[in-house]
């Protein structure tokens, strides 16, 4: 699952564009994040500002560096 960690997004709609699964929908000063998100982590590692991150199944965030363990 990916979470909005910080509100640090500027809506640029750059993690919109990249998502391969329609997964991200852009709202006037928010985004979210729907079901068809496959945790591919495209958005995550394209957002410039660092606003989108991956959740483990307690909804915690789990940290770029622990991702990128993961990957
Ligand atoms: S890429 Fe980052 S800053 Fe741009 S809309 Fe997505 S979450 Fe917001
Ligand atoms: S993790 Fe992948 S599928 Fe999920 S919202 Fe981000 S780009 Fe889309």
């Amino acid at each position: 699952m990916i979470g909005v960690i910080n509100d640090k997004c500027d809506f640029c709609g750059t993690c919109v564009a990249v998502c391969p699964f329609d997964a991200i929908d852009l709202y006037e000063a928010r985004i979210e994040i729907n079901q068809r998100c496959t945790d591919c982590m495209l958005c995550v590692w394209i957002c410039p500002v660092e606003t989108l991150a991956p959740l483990d199944a307690e909804g915690k965030i789990i940290l770029r560096e622990e991702a990128k363990l993961a990957a």
